[in-house]
C-alpha cells in the first residue's frame, strides 16, 4: 500500500524538491499550493504522473484530504516576499499551521511542520541550539515571519500535548539550489543572477554578516528522515554548519561564474542577523544524518540551473 501524503507549499523551491523525492520513493502524493511564490514549473515534470495531484489552495483556509502524512510548508521564505503583505505572511503562518494540525488531528496523519532558523532571530548565543529561546524583535520588519513561525511552533506543541498529534518540528536554516525562484530577493539567488548577467552584486551591509547554507537535496533527506523517526515534537535545526561571510559568498559566486561583476555596498535591512550557523547534533544523533554536499559543489550545480534559464531579464527584486 502506497503511503498518501500532502504537501503544503509543494510547489516551491523544496517543496518541489520534496515531492518529486516522495513520488520517487513510491508514494502518492497531493501538492497543495496557492501558488503565491510556487511556479507550475517546479513541479511540471510530476504533474502528469497517477501518483501525483495538484490543488491549488490557500492553507489560511481550511483543507481536507485523507492522508497519512503530512508535510506543511507553504508559506513565502525570501524577506522580500514575507514583508510584501505582512498581514497575509502572519495569517499563512498561524491560520495556514492551525488548520493543518487540525487535519492531522481528524486523520492521525504524521505532520511534519517547516519551522525556520528566523526563531533564533538575531542570535546571542553562537552556533545555535534548539534550547536556544532567541532573540527576537516583536514589532520589527521581520516580525510576521518569525513571530508568526514561532506561533505556528507554540500551536504544534500544544497540539501535540493536548490532542497527541504526531507532530515533527524542523527548524530549516538557510537553503539553496535549483529552482529558487530568480527574484525572489535571497542572497544565492541574487548574486547567482546578478553574476550571470554582469551587474554588481548588491552586497548588502559590508558583508561581514555569516550564513550558514544547506543544499536543498541535503534537506530534504533530513526532512523525510525526521518524518520517518521514532521521536516527538521537540524542534530539530536542519541545515548545513558550514558558516560563511555574505562577502566570501559574493566572491566565491564571482568567482565559479567568471563574472566581471563588480561588488556594490547598499545599506542593510532593518533587523538583518548579524550571524547564524545551526548546531545539528541532535540530527545528527536522531537521524543519522549530515549534510554531504559543500557550498562550492552546491553552488556549481545552482549556478548551472540558474544558467541553463538566464532568459531572466529584469532587476533582482520582484516589483
Ligand atoms: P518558497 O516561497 O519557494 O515556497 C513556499 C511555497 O508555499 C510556495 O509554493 C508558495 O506558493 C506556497 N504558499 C505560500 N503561501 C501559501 C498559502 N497561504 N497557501 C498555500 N500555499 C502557499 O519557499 P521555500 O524556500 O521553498 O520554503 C518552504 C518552507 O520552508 C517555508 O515554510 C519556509 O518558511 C521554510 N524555510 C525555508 C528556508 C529556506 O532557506 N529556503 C529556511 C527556513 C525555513
Ligand atoms: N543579502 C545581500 N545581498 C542580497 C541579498 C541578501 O547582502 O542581494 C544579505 C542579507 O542582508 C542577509 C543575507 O544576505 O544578511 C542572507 O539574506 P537572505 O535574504 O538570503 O536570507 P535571510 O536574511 O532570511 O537569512
Amino acid at each position: 500500500m502506497r503511503t498518501r501524503v500532502l504537501v503544503t507549499g509543494g510547489a516551491g523551491f523544496i517543496g518541489s524538491h520534496l515531492c518529486e523525492r516522495l513520488v520517487d520513493d513510491g508514494h502518492e502524493v497531493i501538492c497543495l499550493d496557492n501558488l503565491f511564490t510556487g511556479r507550475r514549473g517546479n513541479i511540471a515534470n510530476l504533474l502528469g504522473n497517477p501518483h501525483f495531484e495538484f490543488e491549488r489552495h490557500d492553507v489560511a483556509e481550511p483543507f481536507h484530504a485523507e492522508v497519512d502524512q503530512i508535510y506543511h510548508l507553504a508559506c513565502p521564505a525570501s524577506p522580500v516576499h514575507y514583508q510584501r503583505n505582512p498581514v497575509r505572511t502572519v495569517r499563512t503562518c498561524v491560520q495556514g499551521t492551525l488548520n493543518a494540525l487540525e487535519l492531522a488531528r481528524e486523520t492521525g496523519a504524521r505532520l511534519f511542520i517547516a519551522s525556520t532558523s528566523e526563531v533564533y532571530g538575531d542570535p546571542e548565543v553562537h552556533p545555535q541550539q534548539e534550547d536556544y529561546w532567541g532573540h527576537v524583535n516583536p514589532i520589527g520588519v521581520r516580525a510576521c515571519y518569525d513571530e508568526g513561525k514561532r506561533c505556528a511552533e507554540a500551536l504544534a506543541v500544544s497540539f501535540a500535548r493536548q490532542y497527541a498529534v504526531e507532530v515533527r518540528l524542523g527548524r530549516i536554516f538557510n537553503t539553496y539550489g535549483p529552482r529558487m525562484h530568480e527574484n525572489d530577493g535571497r542572497v544565492v539567488s541574487n548574486f547567482a543572477v546578478q553574476a550571470l548577467r554582469e551587474e554588481p552584486l548588491t552586497i548588502y551591509g559590508d558583508g561581514s554578516q555569516t550564513r550558514s547554507f544547506c543544499y536543498v537535496d541535503d534537506l530534504v533527506e533530513a526532512v523525510v528522515r525526521l518524518m520517518a523517526a521514532d521521536t516527538d515534537a521537540r524542534p530539530v535545526n536542519l541545515g548545513n554548519p558550514q558558516e560563511t561571510t555574505v562577502e566570501e559568498i559574493a566572491q566565491q559566486i564571482k568567482r565559479l561564474t567568471g563574472s566581471p561583476s563588480e561588488l556594490a555596498f547598499r545599506p542593510l535591512p532593518e533587523d538583518d542577523p548579524t550571524r547564524r550557523r545551526p548546531d545539528i547534533s541532535r540530527a545528527g544523533t536522531l537521524l543519522g544524518w549530515e549534510p554531504k554536499v559543500d557550498l562550492e559543489d552546491g553552488l556549481r550545480r545552482t549556478i548551472a540551473d540558474f544558467s541553463a534559464r538566464t532568459t531572466v531579464t529584469g532587476g533582482q527584486r520582484p516589483e
